[in-house]
């Protein structure tokens, strides 16, 4: 009799399992920016970085094109391919209203070789080189933003300045996407030796200007798929980039200029050195290298901003000096190695 009494009871819960077992769909969840839904307000606010931008040469690297796909969406909503070049063009949209010079590495569903890409970057002399992909996984919950520069602190190859715009892309992008940086790096910014060691990526490995390469999510996860698909958060994606650029170069990053040599009292030679800064140079970041072996034996005098490098004349021959600063915001000067030539004065 009990049993009789309770069998209803006994259904319905065993629909309820059942229900909690069924895969719920994953909500469409982004977030587009006030700003962008005000044209004359978002006017405005590229306008305040026009005077850091305008005349700013910016090569844009939509990755993959044409026969390379790149990774495909879980359900093949969306090929890399695609969605790299859609955030790209937003970006080109947004750096040139504020008045940069944008050139692509494509416009369209091409095939373009990696060495190409670098090569042209390199023979316009960028000012900055910027590759836009989507990250793949097979763990479909995998979702993450990351931003990587070339080499590592250590490395001949290592260009600080390189990992300074990786933090403001990534800081920026990450927000706009409402994505964490992943577990791999405390910003989300990773060495590309962490994928390559001693090599990274080809892009990046040769290009001879700045530059990043961006994996703004994983276009394998199942939550990223339809969002990568709709043209609105592709320019939300563009729009976290472009503050990541634009605020870089609000912020900054010291000059050096070569002055020219004077004799000093031992027969020898002093090297000058103009370092300069808007906001100011930290002389604290300053790290001098002759040949690729740091010296401590120069003079900075902050008042006038110049450096000067007793240099022995003693080694005849070509020479390189590689002199890293960065400015109070911490902003890294761009590559400086100057190359000299020590003569025999007859
Ligand atoms: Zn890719």
């Amino acid at each position: 009799m009990k049993s009789h009494i309770k069998r209803p009871y006994l259904y319905v819960a065993v629909v309820a399992l059942l229900a909690a077992c069924t895969p719920s769909k994953l909500e469409t969840h982004y977030v587009v920016p006030e700003i962008l839904t005000d044209e004359s307000k978002l006017g405005e606010r590229i306008a305040t970085y026009e005077p850091h931008l305008r005349g700013k040469k910016i090569f844009i690297d939509p990755g993959h094109g044409g026969e390379e796909p790149g990774a495909i969406s879980p359900n093949g909503v969306v090929e890399e391919k695609e969605a790299n070049l859609a955030v790209s063009k937003f970006l080109q949209g947004f750096l040139e209203r504020a008045g940069a010079r944008v050139y692509m590495s494509r416009v369209g569903d091409e095939t373009v070789g990696l060495e190409e890409r670098a090569e042209r970057a390199n023979e316009i002399r960028a000012d900055l080189f910027v590759s836009i992909h989507h990250n793949a996984a097979s763990n479909r919950t995998a979702n993450y933003t990351s931003t990587f520069y070339h080499a590592k602190e250590g490395a001949f190859e290592y260009e600080p300045s390189n990992r300074d715009v990786a933090r403001y892309i990534q800081r920026d992008l990450a927000y706009a996407m409402r994505n964490s940086g992943g577990l791999g790096s405390f910003d989300g910014t990773y060495s590309d030796y962490w994928i390559y060691d001693g090599a990274g990526f080809s892009v990046l490995r040769n290009i001879d200007v700045p530059g990043v390469l961006v994996e703004a999510s994983f276009i394998s996860s199942d939550f990223e798929e339809p969002r990568l698909a709709l043209e609105e958060f592709n320019r939300v994606e563009a729009w976290g980039i472009f503050l990541g650029i634009a605020k870089y170069y609000a912020a900054g990053f010291p000059t050096i200029e070569y002055l020219g040599a004077e004799p000093d009292d031992a027969g020898g030679a002093i090297l000058l050195y103009k370092l300069a800064d808007r906001t100011g140079v930290d002389p604290e970041t300053i790290r001098v290298f002759v040949d690729g072996k740091r010296t401590t034996s120069f003079h900075y005098e902050p008042t006038t901003g110049v450096l000067r490098l007793p240099f022995l004349t003693m080694y005849f021959g070509e020479h390189v000096v590689r002199i890293i600063v960065a400015n109070e915001r911490g902003n890294h000067a761009r590559p400086h190695r100057h190359e000299i030539e020590v003569e025999a004065v007859r």
